[in-house]
């Protein structure tokens, strides 16, 4: 029995709060706190059981630490932006509560997404007795728990990993970002980067590519990308020889974002408009659709796993893991689409996961260090059944 406190009204927020009240025998209790109440109303109304809703501006720890001290919960969910990472996790060191994520910290006017900012409150996380579990949503999160499983059960050593990304969904807009649109293009546009033989290589922006025969989907083109597991993953992988992460894009949406990049509208310093300061990247998310509001006609599929490759009993050994979620299904189920699903799910897993004792300690964690048993039962149970091959 156990009091959650989840930070961020948008569609993973709404998905992380219809699966906490799905599992009352976990989560006897929850908060959903947002910057525009609204939001969270919206979700409240939803929701199979009552919960209590807050406003929260997440960039100031005060605000945070006082509700925090006002609803005492066991843990503090952030599935706001990535902005707001640090400011969270302050206000859990100085109100002494556990705290968990889905994407790694990034300064607003630096396009640089990495897990140093976070790793570097190890200490005093350790000092306080807290835990803080990074990046548990699908990729990072779940892939990382499939490595992990890899790991655990079926090589003795793992020598490649390509994490592969399929959306294959239509959600019937010419474009649309199916995670937060800000966050969304400033990953995409930014220089790709895998690891090999203790090195990291870059290259320009989605210049790699191939296609690859995707499970009840079919063949899509998927683009060689940066992502942050690897960061933690080549560190928790031991004799990892090399890592690439790729993601698949329609033609429709390379197209709009070509445009967009060459008329300065993906562009994050401020540029004066009638006096006024505008980041183009702002304004533009503010004329694209809400990720949440995708979900209602949204049809297709999206397949995210790991290909992984390495040695068993001194035999080469080819292995392929993943799930397959469907869109329609997800908004049947809580009126969501794939990718809010697939993130909110294992967020709301590895929140049960700590909150029984089944994932614990104290400090600064990943999801990979981790016994990946009881979560992958989980993902099972609770709507991301996953199927493995060996090739
Ligand atoms: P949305 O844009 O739909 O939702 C973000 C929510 O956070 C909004 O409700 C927004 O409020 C709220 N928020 C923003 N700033 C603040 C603040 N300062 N204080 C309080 N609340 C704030 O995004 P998504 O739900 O699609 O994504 C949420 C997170 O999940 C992102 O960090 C994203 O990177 C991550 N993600 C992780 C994935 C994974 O697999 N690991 C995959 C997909 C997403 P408002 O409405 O007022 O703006």
């Amino acid at each position: 029995m156990s009091k959650v406190l989840i930070i961020g009204a948008g569609g993973v927020g709404a998905v992380v709060t219809h699966k906490c009240a799905q599992n009352p025998e976990v989560f006897s209790e929850i908060v959903l706190a947002s910057r525009t109440l609204a939001k969270c109303e919206a979700i409240q109304k939803q929701v199979s059981r009552p919960i209590e809703i807050a406003r929260v501006d997440a960039d100031h720890s005060h605000e945070v630490s006082a509700l925090i001290r006002r609803v005492s919960p066991d843990l503090v969910l952030n599935v706001a932006l990535p902005y707001q990472d640090l400011s969270i996790m302050d206000a859990c060191l100085e109100t002494g509560v556990d705290y968990l994520d889905t994407a790694n910290y990034e300064p607003p006017d630096e396009a640089k997404f990495c897990y140093k900012w976070q790793w570097d409150y190890q200490e005093r996380f350790q000092k306080k007795g807290i835990m803080a579990l990074l990046g548990c949503g699908f990729d990072p999160g779940v892939t990382n728990v499939f490595c992990a499983h890899a790991l655990k059960h079926h090589f003795d050593e793992i020598h490649t990993v390509d994490i592969m990304d399929c959306n294959a969904g239509d959600h019937g807009q010419p474009f649309a970002t199916n995670f937060n649109p800000e966050i969304n293009i400033r990953e995409v546009t930014a220089r790709g980067k895998y690891y090999e033989n203790g090195n990291w290589f870059e290259t320009d922006p989605l210049s790699i590519h191939k296609p690859f025969d995707f499970p009840r989907i079919g063949e899509r083109e998927m683009y060689l990308m940066y992502h942050e597991e690897m960061e933690s993953l080549v560190k928790n992988i031991p004799g990892i020889k090399r890592m690439r992460f790729w993601m698949t894009f329609g033609q429709e949406y390379l197209t709009h974002l070509r445009v967009l990049q060459n008329v300065g509208m993906t562009r994050i310093d401020p540029v004066k408009y009638q006096g006024i300061d505008i980041v183009p990247l702002q304004f533009l998310k503010a004329l694209l659709p809400e990720p949440s509001s995708l979900a209602e006609g949204y049809t297709g599929k999206t397949c995210i796993g790991c290909m992984i490759e390495g040695i068993k009993n001194g035999k080469p050994l080819k292995y392929y893991i993943y799930n397959v979620c469907d869109h329609a299904e997800c908004f049947k189920e809580i009126k969501a689409q794939a990718i809010s699903y697939t993130t909110g799910v294992p967020t709301m897993i590895a929140a049960m996961m700590m909150l029984t004792g089944k994932w614990k300690g104290k400090g600064v964690f990943n999801v990979e260090e981790f016994d990946p048993d009881p979560f992958m039962d989980a993902l099972n149970r609770c709507g991301l059944p996953w199927t493995e091959t060996f090739l």
